[in-house]
């Protein structure tokens, strides 16, 4: 089958490479009908690898050259012994964890934290390909008719569920998101879904604040400086979600939280950097941390707000083309296009 591969830093490549093998125990295997190109597709390519197993994973045995891509959306085509409520011709979601089941975390339910846990796409065969063969609990069903391009947008919509359910958020609530890409888009849309209050977004592109405007935001801003000058909007809200990635915006966040307030932090900022820790301690400001999502709680939500739509997933699709494509018009575009209009590229085996 055709899929593409990451075979080490600059070098992504469309191949052919042997089929997904037929089902074993508790597995299915999945015709793919879209998977989105996530950011962290972008930095392993730019400066990896940083999360894509080089060695064998310790739980999955696989390494580089490998399947990237963990957004995906596919049909159910073979179903493995032992699987239950999931039937050939079925449209599902796939969550990307694989997770040991042993470790302490595990044993809590907090499989997101997993000591030794992989993800499709980086320690595990990706959704840049025809089919995949996965664990079946990894595989969530459409729970009403959806098209199956805002399907694929599950992954990204789990991230922002978890990080609303991280901060807590009571009705009401007012929400400032630092950063508008998919992630800070799709948190947008989860906290209205939840019942905040007004939500502020702050981001420097205006593609991106346009759109943030056209799903409900209450107001946009294009730094945090001009809310930590006290434009008034964003300033002292209940929660400041964090989605950039970068190592100096948490410390703007914990500067324009409310005093009380909570700061979630869902980008991954690989530079350590300086938080006041005075502003923390004196203003009961809580800083929270929010890996992943969890596939029965998460990831179902996801899978149940976009089907429902309580949330417009297809709203941050820019971008399609097929697996013979996902390099030039897919990766490398991220990498070294004009990206000032670009959120979800969409790539779909064609
Ligand atoms: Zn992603
Ligand atoms: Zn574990």
């Amino acid at each position: 089958m055709k899929a593409v591969r990451w075979h080490a830093r600059g070098d992504v490549r469309v191949e052919e490479v042997e089929d997904a093998p037929p089902p074993g125990l508790g597995q299915v295997r999945v015709d793919v009908e879209w998977c989105g190109i996530c950011g962290t597709d972008l930095e392993e390519y730019q400066d990896g690898p940083v999360v894509i197993a080089v060695d064998p994973h310790p739980l999955t045995g696989f390494n580089a050259p490998l399947i990237i891509g963990h957004e995906v959306s596919g049909r159910i085509s073979d179903v493995g012994p032992g699987v239950e409520g999931l039937a050939p011709g079925q449209l599902v979601a796939l969550d990307g964890f694989i997770t040991c089941g042993e470790c302490r975390a595990c044993n809590r339910h907090a499989v997101n934290l997993c000591d030794r846990w992989a993800h499709i796409g980086m320690s595990y065969p990706g959704g840049l390909a025809e089919r995949m063969t996965v664990p079946a609990l990894m595989a969530l069903p459409a729970t009403r008719p959806v098209a199956s391009d805002a399907l694929a947008l599950a992954e990204p919509f789990s991230v922002a569920v978890r990080a609303i359910r991280r901060s807590r958020l009571r009705l009401g609530e007012r929400v400032t998101i630092v950063g508008g890409g998919t992630i800070g888009l799709a948190v947008l849309q989860v906290a209205r879904a939840a019942g905040a209050g007004d939500v502020t977004l702050i981001e420097p592109m205006p593609f991106r604040r346009q759109r943030a405007m056209a799903l409900g935001a209450a107001a946009v801003v294009e730094s945090c400086d001009d809310v930590i000058l006290g434009s008034g909007a964003g300033d002292q809200a209940d929660i400041v979600i964090d989605c950039t990635g970068s190592s100096s915006t948490p410390h703007q966040a914990t500067g324009m939280v409310r005093p009380g307030g909570r700061v979630v932090l869902v980008g991954l900022p690989v530079e350590p950097g300086k938080i006041d820790y005075l502003n923390l301690v004196l203003r009961e400001v809580e800083l929270i941390g929010s890996a992943g999502h969890v596939y029965d709680e998460d990831f179902r939500a996801a899978v149940d707000l976009i089907c429902s739509e309580r949330v417009d997933a297809a709203s941050l699709i820019t971008h399609r083309t097929t697996l013979d494509h996902a390099v030039t018009d897919g990766i490398a575009l991220l990498a070294e296009g004009d990206c000032s209009e670009t959120l979800k590229i969409l790539i779909s085996p064609g």
